[in-house]
C-alpha cells in the first residue's frame, strides 16, 4: 500500500491541480493500489474483477510476472537512447511485431499513444497521395451538449445522434476524426476530415442485425435473407454519397476501428469495410485500420481486427493492449507508404521505439502466444457472449449484446420496442452496483448508454459466471427500483 496520501487527500490534489473535466467513474471514485493479473484492490484491500483492464488496455494482465520481471531486467540495463542510436530491444520488437502482420505491411513506426499513432497514419495518408480529405465514421453539426437521452427526442434525431461515435483520440488533429459527441468542442478540428455515417446493425437506418460478425445477433428485425446483407448495400450507398457529393472526391484516406470500441462496441454489416476499402482506393486514398483496442488476440478468431473483415489495410495503427499498460503504440506499413515520409527530411520522435517499450511489447508478444491468449478470447469471450445474451432476453432493458471474442457490448434501452437509450442516471445506478458487488465494467456510446465488457485476456470462466450472476443481481435491483 502507498502509505502517503489518505483518500480525502487525494481528492482534494485532484481537484486543485489535475484535470477539471470529470472522467472518473463512480460517485466516490475508486483509489486502486495493487493490481494483478485481472484483480484490482482498492485502498481498503478490497478487491475487484476488472472487465474493463484500464479500457481495454492490460491484454495480458496486471503486473504479469513475465512482462514485470522483463521490464525490471531492462529498467537496470538501460532505458533510453532515442533512434539516433540503435539498441537490439528495438529490432527484436521489430522483427515480431512485422512478423504478425501480412506482407506486404512491414515497415514499423514506433509512438507512445493510440491519438500519436493516428495523427501519423493521417500524415503519411495525405503525404503519400497528394490528397488532404481524411473520412471517418462521424455525422457533423450536431453538438450533444444540447441533447439529453431524457428529452422526448425524434427517432429521426435519435438516429442522427447516435449513428456516428468513431473514436481516434482527442489530439486536436485526431478530434476530426473522433466523433463521440462527449469529446467534441466548439473549435475547429482538424482540417479536412470529412464525416459519413456508421453503418450501425444495432442503431443504423437500415439494420442489417442478421450481418454482423457475433455469435449473438440482434432482436431487432432485419428484413435482409441470411445469405445477404441487403442493409450492407444501403450503407454502401451512403458511403458512395459522401465520396461524391463532398470535398472528398479525391481522398487520402478512411479510418475505421474493425469494431468501434468508445462507440459501445459497434459493429457493422459483414463485407461493408471490403467493399468501402474499395472505393477509397478507387479515388486515391489509403486505408487505415485503428486497432488500438481490437488487435493483439482481443478479438478471439484473429490476431487483427482487420483480418475478421477480409481486408487488408495500407496503415494499421495500434497502442493500447500493445504494452500492456506502458505507454507505447506503432503504425504499420508498406515500404511505398513509408517513403512518403521522406519527402521530408526527418521525422523524429523522442520517446517511440525506446528500450522500456520495446522490451515490454517483446514480452506482451511472447505471453499472448506462450499462454494461448488469442485462443482464451476465442472460447472464453463466446461463453460469455452467449451467457449475456441470456440476460437480454431475461431483463426489457438490456436491448442488444454483441461483440465478438473478449470486447463486449451491452446497450441499455428503456424497453425492447423504442430501443431509446436507458436514461444515464438508471444506468449510473446498475454501474455504481456492479462496483459495490466487486465487479469493474465501462462504458460507451453517446448517451452512455451501453456497458463495455473487455476483461484483461487471460480471464476464466469461474470469473465470467461470477461477472453474469453480479449483473443479474444489479439489473434485478434496479427493475425492483423502477417498479416502486
Ligand atoms: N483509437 C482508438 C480506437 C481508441 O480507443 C483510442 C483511445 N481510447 C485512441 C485511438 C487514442 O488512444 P490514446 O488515448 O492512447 O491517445
Amino acid at each position: 500500500r502507498y502509505q502517503s496520501l489518505g483518500y480525502n487527500r487525494v481528492l482534494e490534489i485532484h481537484k486543485e491541480h489535475l484535470s477539471p473535466v470529470v472522467t472518473a467513474y463512480f460517485q466516490k471514485p475508486l483509489l486502486l493500489h495493487q493490481g494483478h493479473m485481472e484483480w484490482l484492490f482498492d485502498a481498503e484491500g478490497s478487491r475487484y474483477l476488472d472487465f474493463f483492464s484500464g479500457i481495454v488496455t492490460v491484454s495480458v494482465g496486471h503486473c504479469h510476472p513475465k512482462v514485470n520481471a522483463v521490464a525490471q531486467k531492462q529498467l537496470g540495463r538501460l532505458w533510453h537512447t532515442s533512434t539516433v542510436f540503435f539498441h537490439p530491444p528495438m529490432h527484436e520488437y521489430a522483427e515480431k511485431l512485422a512478423a504478425l502482420l501480412p506482407e506486404p505491411l512491414k515497415v514499423i513506426f514506433l509512438v507512445n499513444s493510440g491519438s500519436e499513432a493516428n495523427e501519423l497514419a493521417m500524415l503519411m495518408a495525405r503525404a503519400h497521395s497528394n490528397n488532404i480529405d481524411i473520412i471517418s465514421f462521424s455525422l457533423p453539426g450536431f453538438s450533444l451538449l444540447s441533447y439529453s437521452v431524457d428529452q422526448e427526442l425524434d427517432p429521426i434525431l435519435l438516429l442522427f445522434l447516435l449513428c456516428r461515435g468513431a473514436y481516434h483520440g482527442c489530439s486536436p488533429y485526431t478530434l476530426g476524426l473522433t466523433n463521440v459527441g462527449t469529446y467534441k468542442m466548439e473549435l475547429p478540428g482538424g482540417t479536412g476530415c470529412q464525416p459519413t455515417m456508421c453503418p450501425d446493425v444495432f442503431r443504423g437506418p437500415w439494420g442489417g442485425s442478421h450481418c454482423r460478425d457475433s455469435p449473438v445477433q440482434t432482436i431487432r428485425k432485419c428484413s435482409c435473407a441470411p445469405d445477404c446483407c441487403q442493409a450492407k448495400d444501403q450503407y454502401i450507398e451512403q458511403f458512395k454519397d459522401t465520396l461524391s457529393t463532398s470535398v472528398a472526391k479525391s481522398i487520402a484516406g478512411f479510418f475505421a476501428e474493425p469494431i468501434q470500441g468508445v462507440n459501445g462496441v459497434v459493429q457493422y454489416p459483414k463485407g461493408f469495410l471490403k467493399e468501402a476499402f474499395e472505393l477509397v482506393r478507387a479515388r486515391g486514398g489509403v486505408c487505415i485500420a485503428d486497432e488500438v483496442q481490437t488487435g493483439f488476440g482481443r478479438l478471439g478468431s484473429h490476431f487483427w481486427g482487420f483480418q475478421t473483415h477480409d481486408v487488408l489495410p495500407d496503415i494499421v495503427t495500434m497502442a493500447k493492449g500493445i504494452g500492456n499498460g506502458f505507454p507505447m503504440a506503432a503504425v504499420i506499413t508498406t515500404p511505398e507508404i513509408a517513403k512518403s515520409l521522406a519527402k521530408c527530411l526527418q521525422h523524429f520522435n523522442t520517446f517511440g521505439g525506446n528500450p522500456m517499450a520495446c522490451a515490454i511489447g517483446s514480452a506482451v508478444l511472447e505471453v499472448i502466444k506462450e499462454e494461448n491468449l488469442q485462443e482464451n478470447s476465442q472460447e472464453v469471450g463466446t461463453y460469455m457472449l452467449l451467457k449475456f445474451a441470456k440476460l437480454r432476453d431475461e431483463f426489457e432493458i438490456v436491448g442488444d449484446v454483441r461483440g465478438k471474442g473478449l470486447m463486449i457490448g451491452i446497450e441499455m434501452v428503456q424497453d425492447k420496442i423504442s430501443c431509446r437509450p436507458l436514461p444515464r442516471e438508471e444506468v449510473n445506478q446498475i454501474h455504481e452496483d456492479c462496483k459495490h458487488m466487486g465487479l469493474l465494467v465501462g462504458r460507451g456510446s453517446i448517451f452512455s448508454q451501453t456497458f463495455r465488457i473487455a476483461p484483461s485476456m487471460c480471464i476464466t470462466k469461474p470469473e465470467v459466471d461470477f461477472a453474469v450472476e453480479v449483473f443479474r443481481s444489479a439489473l434485478t435491483q434496479h427493475m425492483e427500483r423502477r417498479a416502486k
